[in-house]
């Protein structure tokens, strides 16, 4: 050891001589902690031989420290756990490295002196290690069991408080969907297609379940048999249907039914199935409006496709009520059905109200169930006429 050219101060070395005799050594990349170099810390060059670990740190003003292998306490640590840490006796000397050969190098240069430790660390980090990783998977089902009940209970509390909302949201909802469906060309509040389905709501309206509901009707020109009722009691009927019933009785059991839909409220109910969470926390947030706008869209859809069967059937019953209580035979509502059930074959792409109400044998036989159901009663026929209506359609 005397051709190293250093005097020795504690565990520093004053740097006098050329330490590049060291090359034969291993070296490696580390650093030293040490209260004699500014800020305590350095980068520096380690070289591990038998005896001693020697730091030389990097950049101006270059200082060389040891410290005897036998002394060397090991810990292992750093963000990655393969930071090698050497401390002197009294830890005033730390010298550290993360290379990967670094842990060998030491093992060979103590002859194996270092290697229970190395060892025990190892095995610690280990324990360690799966006890974070366990805290951690916890952690992580408790945020996602947090996610999905804060989830699922805005859409559960958003579909509670949407069905709660009064009917004027409704009539908000029908508005902006009749505004932007624009479903074809209305004919005029005078003419005689338009007064007698008119005449024929305002029959219904009192025997309906929300009778000073804005029921309005548009008749429009169209040969599709068709006829849908918007969110908040917009009802729309196509010529094609007045021109395929055969009395003003079939015409009020489809428009019972219209009508049925609106005071049950199917519309709001399927906005509210179909919420997404963004649309639900905007809402139960205060913000009505995104859920108009998004009911819109919900009820241009539903007149697209259709209602759930539960609720065509719940619409058909309330229809087939109120034709009862209006005096009318809740028979005229199924008669329709056959209708369109006969011409079906013939008409499918213009039988819209029937392809999108399916199934018409089961609920034909549910209406004839639940007229059969009901207490005995007088029924008397409807003193209106479809055929004006059905000769100026013709002339349009
Ligand atoms: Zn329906």
């Amino acid at each position: 050891m005397a051709a190293y050219a250093f005097a020795t101060v504690g565990n520093i070395l004053a740097l006098t001589g050329d330490v590049d005799m060291f090359q034969t050594e291993q070296t490696f990349s580390g650093g030293v902690f040490h209260h004699s170099i500014p800020n305590g810390r350095a980068g520096a060059d380690i070289i591990v031989t038998p005896v001693e670990l020697l730091a030389r740190t990097q950049g101006d003003g270059s200082k060389l420290f040891s410290l005897k292998l036998s002394e060397c306490q090991l810990e292992l640590g750093g963000a990655s756990g393969r930071m090698v840490f050497c401390r002197n006796t009294d830890s005033s000397l730390t010298i550290f490295c993360e290379e990967r050969g670094f842990p060998a190098a030491l093992s060979s240069a103590s002859f194996g002196a270092l290697d229970d430790r190395f060892r025990e660390l190892r095995s610690l980090q280990r324990s360690q290690n799966s006890r974070q990783w366990f805290w951690v998977s916890i952690s992580l089902l408790l945020i996602a069991v947090v996610c999905a009940g804060l989830y699922f209970g805005t859409l559960a509390a958003a579909q509670v408080a949407v069905r709660s909302l009064p009917i004027s949201v409704d009539e908000k909802i029908g508005q902006m969907a009749s505004v932007s469906m624009a479903p074809g060309i209305p004919l005029a509040e005078q003419h005689s297609a338009t007064v007698l389905v008119r005449d024929i709501v305002e029959h219904l309206r009192p025997y309906s379940a929300i009778p000073d509901m804005d029921f309005r009707v548009v008749v429009i020109q169209d040969e599709q048999v068709n006829a849908f009722a918007l969110p908040g009691g917009r009802i729309y009927v196509y010529t094609g249907l007045i021109r395929h019933a055969e009395n003003a009785e079939q015409v009020a059991g489809v428009l019972a039914h219209e009508m049925a839909h609106a005071t049950l409220r199917h519309g709001l109910q399927k906005v509210s199935q179909s919420l997404g969470i963004v649309v639900a926390m905007q809402f139960m947030v205060g913000d009505v409006g995104g859920l108009i706008a998004f009911g819109s869209q919900v009820a241009q859809e539903s007149v697209l496709t259709s209602y759930s069967r539960a609720a065509e059937t719940e619409a058909d019953l309330e229809g087939a009520r109120m034709l009862h209580t209006a005096g009318i035979d809740p028979a005229a509502m199924g008669e329709f059905f056959e209708i369109m059930k006969h011409e079906h074959e013939e008409l499918p792409a213009i039988l819209s109200w029937i392809s999108t109400h399916p199934q018409h044998d089961d609920r034909i036989s549910e209406i004839r169930r639940f007229r059969d159901s009901l207490p005995a009663a007088q029924y008397r026929p409807l003193q209106l006429s479809l055929d004006d209506a059905k000769r100026d359609i013709g002339q349009q």
